[in-house]
């Protein structure tokens, strides 16, 4: 993987814009080699205004970002509505913990599930397609998944996030409580209470 570009600078520029890095423990974006080998994907649990999963894949020095309200599906059957958000710093994959109320995103973050992606093909030309095939080596996501980019909307991209047929999906709903049976950090084991009791932790610059 190349390191870093102007361009993945360009991208981080939304991800800055929305945030005060003196009141928010979240890592401002500097600059970070992508990492030697493997593209690193990444879900955080975030109990926002309202509860989502965010759902990223590096690329180009920076996290790709959707934000999966009702969080990823095991079964086929199930699209589940992902909304493109800001790309986000390498180094958010790492984050847990509490932004303040009143900064953006506010609200207790927790790391769900991390390991690394596969594209199928170009995931460049599979972005500009609208349609995202890739292998997820996570700890809780496993096998293949899409993400597939639905028309309309300019304000905002919806993407709609799909678990492929194959031996890590869960057919015909057979694992309907699969989110809620995991809900601890898959970091630290802290159950998003403990997270949220905890001492934001300490900005390192
Ligand atoms: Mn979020």
């Amino acid at each position: 993987m190349k390191a870093a570009t102007a361009e993945s600078d360009m991208a981080l520029e939304e991800y800055k814009r929305k945030r005060d890095f003196q009141k928010t423990p979240e890592p401002s974006p500097g600059r970070v080699l992508a990492s030697a080998e493997k593209l690193s994907y990444l879900i955080q649990k975030h109990d926002a205004t309202r509860l989502h999963y965010d759902f990223r894949l590096e690329l180009d020095g920076v996290l790709l970002s959707w934000a999966v309200t009702k969080g990823p599906s095991l079964d086929p059957a199930d699209k589940r509505l992902a909304v493109r958000t800001e790309d986000h710093p390498l180094s958010y994959g790492a984050f847990e913990g509490t932004i303040p109320k009143g900064q953006y995103g506010g609200g207790t973050v927790m790391l769900w599930d991390q390991g690394s992606w596969e594209p199928k093909g170009d995931p460049h030309a599979g972005l500009k397609k609208g349609h995202l095939s890739f292998i997820l080596h996570g700890k809780r996501l496993k096998g293949g998944w899409n993400l597939i980019r639905m028309r309309g909307n300019e304000k905002r991209e919806n993407w709609l996030l799909i678990k492929e047929k194959d031996a890590d999906a869960r057919l015909d709903g057979t694992d309907p409580d699969f989110l809620e049976d995991l809900s601890s950090s898959v970091k630290s084991g802290r159950s998003m209470d403990e997270i949220a009791g905890g001492a934001a932790p300490a900005q390192t610059k």
